[in-house]
């Protein structure tokens, strides 16, 4: 950390200022510059107490503390310079193979489920989405059908093949959806449910971690972290938009999060565009910039009756919607690299 004093410092507070650094387990170098001093506090931020608190302790002597190591280790590029990947069955995410996942928003009934399934398997699609836990704005809207939704999808991965990614909402579930799911999606409104993140992680199951609706980079970051350091390596984050002023989308979906994950971190980042623009005529577009920025997968909502749909009508895709978009996207997933 950098500990900037203030003008003027008297020798006196100087001292007791560095004698509180060493007392905190860190080594002061002190740097006299023409107009200020400035305090280079060598030791490891992550398992040190924080020298933040010295403006706090001497507000006449210390002007500012900069932290300089990130507050993340795990998920960070710097503890695992490789690409990690992240064993689905019989695939690997973040690896040459670009992966779709998709799905109906939620699970609503046997035929529809079904026939989604074989459609988005034909299409193309590795994985499997459907919510069998709802988290609804509203609670008067559909909650998902619990249960008989997982069986569903177990049905359904076992007639198709398709692996399946659904969502844990509640840690009292957390046993119930481990054993259905081969990936555990936590929600943008649990992003930062930390004991939810635990108890996730400690399933060893895949996690599917999207991105909290107001959430920072860093933060999403951190909550990665949770799940790494509860032992668990196999972590995928998910860009899905975040709240913004603008009304013409749904959300605003952040492309730029690609790059920014890819430099900071070595986990997998797949993109939902269907959540990202509320808006079924954006999807393309946006599946298109995701795969150009290097996603390593997609997450997009598809129903055989969208107007119909219990949920999130608007952004889901048709089955021959989805067929098409498939065909679309292959000159740019090879364009990529991908596979
Ligand atoms: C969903 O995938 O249907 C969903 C509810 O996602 P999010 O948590 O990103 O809103
Ligand atoms: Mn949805």
């Amino acid at each position: 950390m950098i500990i900037v004093f203030k003008p003027g410092i008297t020798k006196r507070d100087e001292n007791a200022v560095l004698r509180e650094i060493r007392k905190l387990g860190y080594i002061p170098h002190v740097m006299r510059g023409v107009a200020r001093t400035v305090v280079g506090a060598i030791g490891d931020e992550l398992t040190h107490a924080t020298l933040e608190t010295l403006t706090a302790q001497f507000p006449h002597a210390v002007e500012s503390v900069i932290p300089i190591q990130k507050r993340y280790k795990l998920v960070s590029r710097e503890a695992h310079p490789a690409n990690s990947t992240v064993r689905v069955r019989e695939h690997v995410l973040g690896g040459r193979k670009f992966h779709v996942m998709a799905g109906p928003c939620s699970v609503e009934s046997e035929k529809q489920l079904m026939t989604t399934a074989k459609a988005v398997k034909a299409a193309g699609a590795t994985i499997l989405r459907g919510g069998a836990f709802k988290p609804r704005t509203s609670p008067y809207e559909f909650q998902g059908l619990g249960e008989k939704g997982l069986k569903l999808l177990d049905k359904a991965r076992r007639e198709t093949g398709l692996a399946i990614v659904t969502e844990l909402l509640s840690e009292q579930h957390t046993d119930l959806v481990a054993e259905y799911t081969d990936i555990i999606q936590i929600g943008t409104r649990n992003a930062q449910n930390f004991q939810l993140l635990i108890a996730a992680a400690k399933t060893g199951k895949p996690i599917l971690l999207k991105r909290g609706l107001a959430m920072k980079i860093e933060e999403w970051l951190l909550a990665g972290e949770y799940i790494l350091a509860n032992e668990n390596p196999n972590l995928i984050f998910c860009e899905r938009g975040i709240r913004t002023f603008e009304t013409y989308t749904r959300n605003t979906l952040d492309l730029s999060a690609i790059p920014i994950i890819k430099r900071e971190s070595h986990c997998p980042i797949v993109i939902d565009p269907s959540q990202g623009a509320g808006r079924a005529d954006l999807v393309s577009a946006l599946c298109k910039g995701a795969v150009a920025m290097g996603a390593d997968g997609l997450l997009i909502e598809v129903h055989p009756n969208p107007a119909e749909a219990w949920s999130d009508g608007a952004q889901q895709v048709t089955l021959e919607g989805f067929a098409k978009l498939m065909k679309e996207l292959k000159p740019f997933i090879q364009a990529a690299g991908r596979d």
